[in-house]
């Protein structure tokens, strides 16, 4: 067996848009002494959900459920506009944190004529896709979950626009947004994943040469840190996503490790696995430069 090695895949760990969520959170909590209710997460990590309960937050999952005038803080994945009124209704305090990228995407939706369709290629359980339909005016609206899913949808569509959601696999998005054009010739599509998803995914994509697995830190339920575990699935790679390190698999078969971490962990996260790593005997390395990096730039 090869050396025992470890590749940090970078970049990876905190996103503009989740580190601005968190900065508002922590102004909130420094400006303010009365509870902050948190709509369903802020980010889609477990400890940060269990650092924020530790300040004082209290997570709920409908404005119903906070007293009348109290605070509420929309995270970083947006809210629709029901969500929206039913705060304003309460009369609550609304902060709000939601991520710039997705924002655009309601603007996008909002701008849909009420005559012509939105088509909007996501999980449809997921909050940043059932917020970006709800700002939606047109009553044409359809939320796909797969290319597969192309099928159920009607022949003809009135001006279609193709929203995506951010976090989905990049060339996932691509063939759907392929696929879709030739079915809908006058298809808009505007954008795909955000920069900080796509480079995330880039930088498994690079690492894969090197490694035998690839070990992604983050919460089960964070969809970008699963596109990164399937981006190196579908590279036919071993790999894992894990929470913290007592997760992890047996690495016994794999010698040369990836280790990346979705946009919503934490570093300390990442940094307790790759110590535990290291106790296993795995030597941290950088890419071969000729290997090329990826870029750090995240556009807002
Ligand atoms: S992953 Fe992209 S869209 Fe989601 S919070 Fe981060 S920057 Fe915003």
């Amino acid at each position: 067996m090869s050396e025992k090695t470890v590749y940090t895949v970078s970049p990876g760990g905190f996103c503009s848009g989740v580190r601005g969520a968190l900065e508002i959170f922590q102004e909130a909590r420094g400006a303010r002494k009365e509870t902050i209710f948190v709509l369903n997460e802020l980010v889609h990590n477990s400890r940060v959900r269990q650092n924020m309960i530790a300040q004082g937050a209290v997570f709920v999952k409908s404005p119903d459920e906070v007293p009348d005038g109290s605070t509420i803080l929309f995270g970083a994945h947006g809210v629709g506009k029901e969500v929206e009124n039913k705060a304003l209704e309460k009369s609550l305090d609304i902060i709000d944190a939601c991520c710039p990228r997705v924002k655009k995407l309601h603007r996008e939706a909002a701008a849909v004529l009420p005559e012509n369709a939105l088509v909007i290629f996501g999980n449809p359980d997921h909050p940043e896709v059932k917020g970006v339909a709800g700002h939606a005016r047109t009553k044409h609206v359809y939320i796909v979950r797969s290319i597969e899913d192309i099928a159920s949808l009607p022949a003809v569509l009135p001006h279609p626009l193709l929203l995506c959601q951010t976090t989905r696999d990049h060339l996932e998005i691509e063939a759907f947004t392929q696929k879709l054009k030739t079915l809908y010739p006058d298809l808009t599509a505007n954008g795909g994943v955000c920069n900080a998803v796509f480079r995330r995914q880039q930088a498994v994509e690079k690492v894969i040469p090197f490694v035998d697995a690839v070990i992604i830190v983050g919460s089960p339920h964070s969809s970008n840190a699963n596109r990164m575990r399937d981006v190196a699935r579908r590279m036919g790679k071993a790999a894992f996503l894990v929470d913290s390190a007592t997760e992890l698999p047996d690495l016994a078969p794999y010698a040369r490790l990836g280790l990346g971490a979705g946009a919503s962990t934490p570093d300390e996260a990442v940094g307790e696995v790759l110590k535990y790593l290291q106790t296993q005997g795995y030597l941290q390395k950088q890419l071969p430069s000729e290997h090329g990096e990826v870029s750090q730039e995240e556009d807002r």
